[in-house]
């Protein structure tokens, strides 16, 4: 029998996503070595931000095999324990998307049907006090969670917010300690099979040819091999989510070292306060339709925490997905295959997802067309769900104060989120259609957050005695406010157990 194994893939970028696909594979494939190559470019800068999380990463690090502590240190990490949102439903409103539950099913209905009916009652509680991240965020805590299901510290899960170029080091370090080469060279031209379009091989500046059997295009936005030589053709989802500028700048630290992300809205987006141990990562996401970029400069800067410590990145963007991510042989991880906007810090998780995707479907030389169907389709509905989740943040605000706000009253949903938002603010249902990233707490915290209030709970909670539910609620208040109160600060925990060494003149 002939060996159609694919014998070489080559990398193109090694920017976040390049190095996470070059670590991947090259773990994947630790028992049965396989030539991967991977080529980046001094000349062309990656992207340079991307510093938060969610919690899936967790479980990509432990497949790697990667030491926990030993990747806070060498990225200069903190915890992240969900996203404040300041300012989204009214100007001086907040709510808290944290990374957890609000407590377990009450006889198989969801927690916040028996928060509604109490409330209903007249019990004025804020659902985010069942939350034990949301409290344990607020207060700056943090303590990793239990492993046993009856510890109320079971309840909840973390991310990392970490520096995006000492991320792509570490990744780096640990695929080339596994094989992997890294080429410095720039690609100028692509080279196709003219039999079937496939890609044979990339030109580098100074002629060298580089030869693959599998292609991954992580070259960014440009999308050099998925766009620029297959011509893939892009989703513009533009009209459902229409920022396409952002300005990002390091700041040093105001100390409070909080174990969460902020999004702040703005006139015209919003802007991101990420507090790592070495500094404060910031940028300001807007829609040059609606503002100058002088104006969210300006805006930005007056709202810094700190001194800045570099100049303004200014990056351009148009939100959307690649029409098919895998094209013949290329599969486009990263930028190339498409860009949500970064306010549930989704990119690296989709990367990650990518990678393993690709690894479940790996092809043989045949490239099976089926394979390359499944994980586009896959790949697909995961992207538009987020989305949707995305679109839901701007949808459900009630600000009056800039037409970029009132811009999202008038756009019409897409398909997939229509009728969605009706059922929640009618009957308090949450219709999930995939189990990939956000499940119904996430969604919950956006919903009420927003002030989505459903008209009506489960008719299941009534089964309840009112004194009975309401005895059994404040219990987990109690519960919550206990387990915050015996967790240290995240400052303390960082201190005690992974701080990370100084780095010289840090950005
Ligand atoms: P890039 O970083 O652009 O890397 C591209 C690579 O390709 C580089 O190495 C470059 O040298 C190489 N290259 C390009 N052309 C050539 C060529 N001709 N020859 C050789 N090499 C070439 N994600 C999150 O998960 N969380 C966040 O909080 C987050 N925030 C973000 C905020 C903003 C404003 C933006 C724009 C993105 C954010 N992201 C975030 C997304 C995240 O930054 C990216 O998903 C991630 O960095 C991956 O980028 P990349 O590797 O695909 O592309």
């Amino acid at each position: 029998m002939t060996d159609n194994r694919i014998r070489k893939i080559v990398i193109v970028g090694g920017g976040t996503a390049g190095w996470i696909a070059a670590a991947g594979i090259s773990r994947f494939f630790e028992a049965r070595p396989i030539e991967i190559e991977l080529i980046e470019s001094d000349q062309i800068a990656t992207v340079g931000v991307g510093e938060a999380t969610i919690p899936p990463i967790r479980q990509f690090n432990a497949v790697l095999g990667i030491d926990e502590i030993e990747f806070i240190k060498a990225t200069q990490a903190t915890f992240k324990l969900g996203i404040e949102f300041k300012d989204w439903r009214t100007v001086g409103s907040r709510y808290f998307h944290g990374f957890g539950d609000y407590g377990p099913a009450i006889d198989g209905v969801s927690p916040h049907h028996h928060w509604r009916k109490l409330r209903e009652a007249g019990d004025p509680t804020s659902h985010e006090a069942y939350s034990l991240a949301t409290m344990m965020a607020r207060a700056g805590r943090f303590r990793p969670p239990a492993t046993d299901p009856r510890s109320i510290y079971s309840t909840y899960s973390y991310a990392f917010q970490f520096d995006a170029g000492l991320y792509a080091r570490f990744l780096r370090g640990y695929s080339e300690k596994r094989g992997v080469v890294r080429t410095e060279g720039k690609v100028v031209d692509v080279a196709l099979r003219p039999e079937d379009g496939f890609i044979r091989s990339v030109r580098l500046e100074g002629g060298r040819e580089v030869e693959g059997d599998l292609f991954i295009d992580c070259s960014g936005f440009r999308g050099l091999l998925i766009e620029g030589a297959l011509k893939t053709g892009y989703d513009d989802w533009s009209r459902w989510l229409p920022v396409n500028r952002a300005l990002a700048v390091p700041c040093d630290g105001d100390g409070a070292l909080e174990p969460y992300t902020t999004a702040t809205a703005r006139a015209a987006g919003w802007q991101w306060k990420i507090p790592l141990q070495h500094r404060t990562g910031n940028g300001y996401v807007f829609c040059d339709g609606f503002i100058s970029e002088d104006e969210a400069a300006s805006t930005l800067m007056v709202n810094l925490g700190g001194k800045a410590r570099a100049g303004l990145n200014s990056l351009r963007f148009v939100t959307g997905r690649r029409r098919k991510v895998w094209n013949r042989n290329c599969v486009a991880i990263g930028l190339s295959s498409g860009f949500l906007e970064p306010l549930e810090s989704t990119s690296i998780h989709l990367i990650q997802n990518g990678v393993g995707r690709l690894l479940e479907y790996f092809p043989d030389r045949d490239f099976d067309p089926d394979l390359a169907e499944t994980f586009n389709r896959l790949s697909a509905d995961e992207v538009e769900y987020i989305r949707d989740f995305l679109v839901l943040h701007y949808r459900t605000n009630q600000r009056e104060d800039s037409e970029f706000w009132r811009y999202f009253r008038s756009i019409d949903l897409p398909d997939t989120l229509k009728g969605q938002i009706e059922l929640f603010r009618e009957a308090g249902k949450v219709a999930l259609h995939t189990e990939t990233s956000f499940m119904e707490p996430s969604w919950l915290a956006v919903y009420l957050g927003q002030g989505v209030v459903p008209a009506s709970h489960d008719p299941r909670a009534d089964l309840i005695p009112e004194a009975e539910l309401s005895q059994g609620m404040r219990r987990r208040r109690e519960a919550v406010s206990q387990a915050v109160n015996a967790a240290p600060r995240q400052a303390e925990f960082i201190a005690r157990y992974c701080k990370a060494p100084a780095l010289e003149g840090a950005a």
